[in-house]
Order: C-alpha cells, then sequence, then structure tokens
C-alpha cells in the first residue's frame, strides 16, 4: 500500500532559447525606407522601379542578415497583398520570393 517515493518527477535538462545577437526588426527606420512600394502600383516610390527594386532587396538583406526565414516571411505578406492588385500576368513569386531564396 502507498507510494515508495513521493518525490518529483525526473525533470529533463532545461531548454535555454537564447535570442539571437544583434537581431533587429523591420518597421522603423531602416536603410531602403525611401524605397518603399507604392500601392496598387506596386512600384518603388524612391525610384519608380518595380518593387522590391534593387535598393529596397539590398536595405532588406541588410535589414534580416542571416534571419532569411524572416525575410521569406516578409517578402510573402507582400507578395500576397500585391498578387491581388497586380495584374495576373506578373509572376509575384518570381518578382517577389525567387530572389531572396538561400543559393
Ligand atoms: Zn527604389
Amino acid at each position: 500500500m502507498g507510494r515508495e517515493h513521493a518525490g518529483p518527477e525526473d525533470v529533463g535538462p532545461e531548454v535555454v532559447v537564447r535570442e539571437p545577437a544583434g537581431r533587429s526588426y523591420p518597421g522603423r527606420s531602416y536603410p531602403g525606407r525611401e524605397h518603399a512600394a507604392a500601392r496598387p502600383s506596386w512600384r518603388c516610390s524612391g525610384c519608380g522601379a518595380p518593387w522590391p527594386c534593387q535598393p529596397a532587396k539590398l536595405a532588406l538583406l541588410s535589414e534580416y542578415g542571416t534571419d532569411r526565414l524572416g525575410l521569406l516571411l516578409y517578402l510573402a505578406t507582400r507578395m500576397i497583398d500585391a498578387a491581388g492588385e497586380l495584374p495576373t500576368s506578373v509572376n509575384v513569386v518570381e518578382r517577389f520570393l525567387a530572389w531572396a531564396r538561400r543559393k
């Protein structure tokens, strides 16, 4: 009758989650801010090129650094917005995502 052991159950080693050092998030000020998408044309409000223009791409790459997944998620969000506003002849996957894929 009764239990022989009333102690706490075995607990595995604690999992430590670290924040990556130097990580930053877009939305405030970043170098390519003037190269923003004008909607619904999806042309750059800074240089008039189809967005994301080259300066915007460079700014995004430096903004996200090694966080390629974060960059792709951001671009996918923009792509979904754009897909509803651009002509169907525009290949939005190619335009928004292809350049950012890991090589
Ligand atoms: Zn631009």
